[in-house]
């Protein structure tokens, strides 16, 4: 499996390379060159899968045998799930009137971002092992990052993470998880300022590309192509236990709301959906609403300032994996794709091209709506059974809040 760049001019490149990227290098986010398509027979078949049987399988279908054999494959997930509270990993409630919940919390730090990086840091130490190489994790947080990094990370053989801890700014049950891990391999700074502010020293040490080059760093934050592979398992196991049979034509549609910030998990869902999972997507932002705004009104421009909200995860200006989803809007075509990033870097404001929202709406409207919780949002990942019925903002129970992460 190849990736190229959604900007199309970074030469093409292996799991291995979209793993150590992060950006690519003409600015744009890694996805595979081609999108498999997965038939109802496989479907049958992946659907009596665990949740880390489906991850494997995920990984197994991206990432390629050649590269990474399919046993050490799936000793690497077991292992990165070994230290999880709940014996399925994930786990779906049933609520009433067919309304699910998909508890995605069972980590070690209760952040659902503790599935995908715990795999990804198995990835990342695999080849380094092989490599003979070593890295330096850099990461700033605003709390559910740092704590699921550092737990993911820690006792690492061939990395180091670094975070950067914004002091007053976690709760003090991530400080704690940040602050208590007492591996040599991990490395907490408190320092002034916000999440935002901390973002500034960041971006000018990577952009010194010399320097990151000759320290070997990297950065674990959700533009990683790794993170959005595992998080696909999300989608493929909440659809799964919602549809008692996949005998019916056409299969059953499963809505998910998916509570977003960077758009990672919603990338992950819609590539989901793109290779043949019939889900509908649903966005849930809160009052840092640029998503809200673009889908509607192919608005995509910063706000002024980032709104402090109950759910700080989700407090985010720019929703770095939108560049996923216009891509996949576009039909992979990395010209519009560049252009429209290109003026959003420059301009920091972009009406979507009429071609682009239009189709989102026509193809994909049915498909990708937003909600909008004002102050709190919603933290949860629902599926609803069954045909689809109104609009999202009449299913109940969406108003069911977890703050901050
Ligand atoms: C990281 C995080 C989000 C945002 O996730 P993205 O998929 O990157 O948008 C939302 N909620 C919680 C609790 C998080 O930790």
């Amino acid at each position: 499996m190849w990736y190229v760049s959604t900007r199309g001019i970074a030469p093409r490149v292996n799991f291995e390379g979209a793993l150590f990227s992060g950006y690519a290098p003409d600015g744009g986010l890694f996805m595979p060159e081609e999108l498999p398509q997965l038939d109802r027979e496989t479907l049958c078949q992946w659907s009596t899968l665990s949740y880390p049987g489906l991850v494997k399988e995920l990984c197994a279908l991206f990432i390629g045998s050649e590269l990474l054999p399919k046993d050490e494959l799936n000793d690497l997930i077991d292992r990165a799930f070994s230290r999880f509270r709940h014996r399925e990993v994930v786990h779906l409630s049933r609520l009433r009137n067919g309304l699910n919940v998909l508890e995605l919390w069972h980590g070690v730090t209760y952040a659902f971002k503790d599935l995908s990086l715990s795999c990804t840091a198995q990835f990342l130490q695999y080849f380094l092992e092989k490599r003979e190489k070593h890295v330096t994790v850099v990461v700033g947080t605003s709390g559910d990052t740092g704590s699921a990094a550092i737990e993911s990370v820690q006792g690492a053989k061939n990395m180091d993470i670094i975070v950067l801890l914004p002091k007053g700014h976690c709760t003090k049950i991530q400080e704690l998880q940040m602050t208590t891990v007492l591996k040599q391999n991990v490395h907490v700074f408190g320092v002034e300022g916000n999440s935002d502010e901390l973002d500034e020293p960041i971006k000018t040490v990577f952009a010194d590309v010399a320097f990151v080059k000759k320290h070997n760093l990297m950065s674990l934050n959700s533009i990683n192509w790794s993170r959005v592979l595992v998080q696909m398992a999300h989608h493929f196991f909440a659809y799964f236990q919602c549809t008692p049979s996949l005998d019916t034509h056409p299969l059953p549609l499963v809505e998910v709301v998916v509570p977003t910030g960077a758009a990672g998990n919603l990338a992950a869902g819609y590539i989901a959906q793109k290779i043949g999972l019939p889900i509908r997507l649903v966005v849930a932002v809160n009052r840092n609403d640029i998503i809200h705004r673009t889908v509607q009104q192919g608005d995509f421009s910063l706000s002024e300032a980032v709104k402090s909200t109950l759910a700080s995860a989700m407090d985010i200006q720019v929703p770095y994996n939108m560049e996923r989803v216009f891509w996949l809007l576009s039909g992979s075509d990395s010209q519009v794709t560049r252009a429209l990033m290109e003026q959003f870097e420059r301009t920091q404001s972009v009406n979507l091209p009429k071609e682009l929202h239009s189709k989102w709406e026509r193809q994909d409207y049915e498909k990708m709506a937003v909600m909008e919780c004002d102050g709190c949002c919603v933290e949860l990942c629902l599926g609803n059974c069954g045909p689809r019925r109104g609009s999202m903002t009449d299913i109940p129970g969406t108003a069911m809040v977890r703050g901050g992460g």
